[in-house]
C-alpha cells in the first residue's frame, strides 16, 4: 500500500497506524496464497468462454421477451451454457427465482413426494430451509412435511468431519430416502466449506448403496472456487443464487438448478407449473447482464476470496478466532470472524456498512428478517440489494457472535471495507 492511500485512510476513515501496521504484515501472508488462485480463476474463466462460443451467443440472445415468453432464445441458450459449464444434461437459470431459497425450494418440491424422505448429512441446513422442509414453528404454510415427505438429519462428528459410517448406516435401513441433501458452503455455522472432493466421497458412498437416490447439493457460494463443480464428481441436481458469485456481481436477480434432465425437468414444474416447466416466462431484458455476470463470474468470485483470505489473517493478527484459516483450502467465499461479544460483532458489521459504495451513511441494525429465527444483522451497501457477491456481512444475534463476511467485487474495496470495520470493532465505540 503506498503512502498516499495509507494518507487517505488515516484522514478520510480514522483508519490507526495499528491497524495497518497489522495490514502490512497480513498482505504478506496471503500472497503465496493468492498465487494458487489464480491458477484457478484462468481456468474458470476458460470454461466459461468455451461455453459461450460453443452455444455461439449473439446479441441477438440479449433481446427482450414478453408474455408468455415462447422461444426466448437468450433464456433458452443461457440454460445450455449453464449446462456446458456445470458438465451436466441440464440446466433452468432464471430471474424469475427469487433468490437461492426459492431456487433450491423448487428443486426439492419438484423431486420429492408423500413417503419419500430427504436426508441431510451436513446437520442442519441453511436457516432458509427449515421453512421448506417444516422443521420450524411456522406450520400451515405448505412445507415439504405438510404434504408428507419425510425429513432426517446427520450431523457431523465431534471433529466437523462428515459422518460417513452413519450415512452408511441410514441409508441402508431406510428405503424411503429418495434424496440426500449435501451443502457446500458453512452456512451460519462454525465449520468449513465441503470440498469437491468430499462432495465426491459422499455420493459415492450413498450411491454404492442406492444408486436411485438423488443426490443434491446447495451450490450457492461455491461456483467456480474450484476447477471441478459437484457436477463433476456425480451430483444429480445443485441449485445456487445468481446475486452470489454465478451472477459475477452483474446480475440483478435470480437463481439456477442444473444436473440431470429429468430431475431438473421435475424442478421445472416447481418454478412454474405441471405442463409448462422452463418453456414459460419472458426475461424482462434482464438476459445480457446474466450472460455479462456470468462471463465475470469467475474472475469476481476469486476477488471476493482473496477478501475473504485477507480478512481471515487481519482478523486472525488482531487476536480473533477465524474460520477457515488464510492458508486453508477453501470451497466457498464465505469468512467466519468469532467475536464473543455481541458489541464488537455489531460493530463490525458497521464497519463494513460504512465502506460500502451505497448506503455508506446507513447504521445497520439487527432485525427480524422472514425466514431465520434469530434476529439478524447485515451489512450490505450494494448495488444490488441484498447481493452478497458485493462486500457483505452478517450475523445472527445469537452466541459466540459470529459474522459471516463475504464479497467484494473488486479486492481493494473488500480490502478498505475490513480495515474500517477492524478500527471500528477494535476502538470499540460508536
Ligand atoms: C445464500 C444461501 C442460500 C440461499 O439464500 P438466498 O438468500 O435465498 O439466496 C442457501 N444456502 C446457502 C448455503 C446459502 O449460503
Amino acid at each position: 500500500m503506498i503512502k498516499e492511500t495509507k494518507e487517505f485512510l488515516i484522514e478520510k476513515y480514522n483508519i490507526t497506524e495499528n491497524v495497518l501496521d497489522i495490514y502490512d504484515k497480513a498482505i504478506e501472508d496471503v500472497s503465496d496464497v493468492f498465487k494458487e488462485l489464480d491458477s484457478i480463476r484462468e481456468f474458470n474463466q476458460l470454461k466459461v468462454l468455451n461455453a459461450l462460443q460453443a452455444e455461439m451467443i449473439a446479441e441477438s440472445h440479449f433481446t427482450n421477451s414478453t408474455g408468455y415468453g415462447y422461444g426466448d432464445i437468450g433464456r433458452d441458450a443461457l440454460d445450455k451454457v449453464y449446462a456446458r459449464i456445470f458438465n451436466c444434461e441440464s440446466a433452468l437459470v432464471r430471474p424469475h427465482f427469487v433468490n437461492g431459497t426459492h431456487a433450491i425450494g423448487a428443486a426439492l418440491f419438484g423431486n420429492l413426494r408423500p413417503g419419500d424422505t430427504m436426508l441431510s448429512v451436513c446437520g442442519s441446513p441453511y436457516d432458509t430451509l427449515h421453512s421448506i422442509i417444516g422443521i420450524d414453528n411456522n406450520s400451515g404454510i405448505g412445507s415439504l412435511a405438510e404434504f408428507g415427505v419425510l425429513y432426517k438429519q446427520i450431523d457431523f462428528t465431534e471433529s466437523n468431519e462428515i459422518d460417513f459410517d452413519k450415512i452408511e448406516n441410514v441409508i441402508k435401513n431406510d428405503s424411503s430416502i429418495k434424496l440426500v441433501h449435501i451443502q457446500r458452503s458453512t452456512g451460519y455455522g462454525w465449520r468449513k466449506s465441503l470440498y469437491i472432493s468430499e462432495i465426491e466421497k459422499i455420493i459415492r458412498t450413498v450411491k454404492q448403496i442406492n444408486p436411485e437416490i438423488i443426490c443434491f447439493v446447495d451450490n450457492c457460494y461455491g461456483e467456480f472456487i474450484d476447477t471441478k463443480e459437484p457436477t463433476d464428481v456425480g451430483a444429480d441436481l445443485i441449485a445456487g443464487s445468481l446475486i452470489k458469485n454465478i451472477g459475477g456481481g452483474i446480475a440483478p436477480t435470480g437463481g439456477y438448478i442444473a444436473g440431470k434432465h429429468k430431475y431438473v425437468e421435475q424442478a421445472s414444474y416447481r418454478l412454474t407449473i405441471p405442463g409448462i416447466g422452463g418453456e414459460c416466462g419472458s426475461t424482462f431484458g434482464v438476459m445480457r447482464s446474466l450472460y455479462q455476470g456470468l462471463f465475470l463470474a469467475p474472475h469476481i468470485s476469486m476477488e471476493a476470496l482473496k477478501g475473504a483470505i485477507l480478512c481471515a489473517r487481519i482478523m486472525e493478527i488482531a487476536g480473533f478466532e477465524v474460520l477457515p484459516k488464510y492458508n486453508d483450502k477453501r470451497s466457498d467465499i464465505i469468512q467466519a470472524i468469532k467475536f464473543n461479544d455481541k458489541e464488537k460483532l455489531i460493530q463490525f458489521c458497521k464497519g463494513i456498512q460504512h465502506g460500502s459504495p451505497i448506503d455508506s451513511f446507513a447504521e445497520c441494525e439487527p432485525w427480524d428478517m422472514p425466514g431465520y429465527s434469530d434476529q439478524v444483522i447485515m451489512a450490505a451497501g450494494a448495488f444490488i440489494q441484498g447481493s452478497s457477491i458485493e462486500l457483505s456481512a452478517d450475523a445472527p444475534i445469537r452466541e459466540p457472535y459470529i459474522a459471516y463476511l463475504q464479497g467484494g467485487l473488486t479486492f481493494d474495496h473488500a480490502k478498505i471495507g475490513i480495515l474500517i470495520a477492524l478500527s471500528k470493532v477494535l476502538s470499540d465505540k460508536k
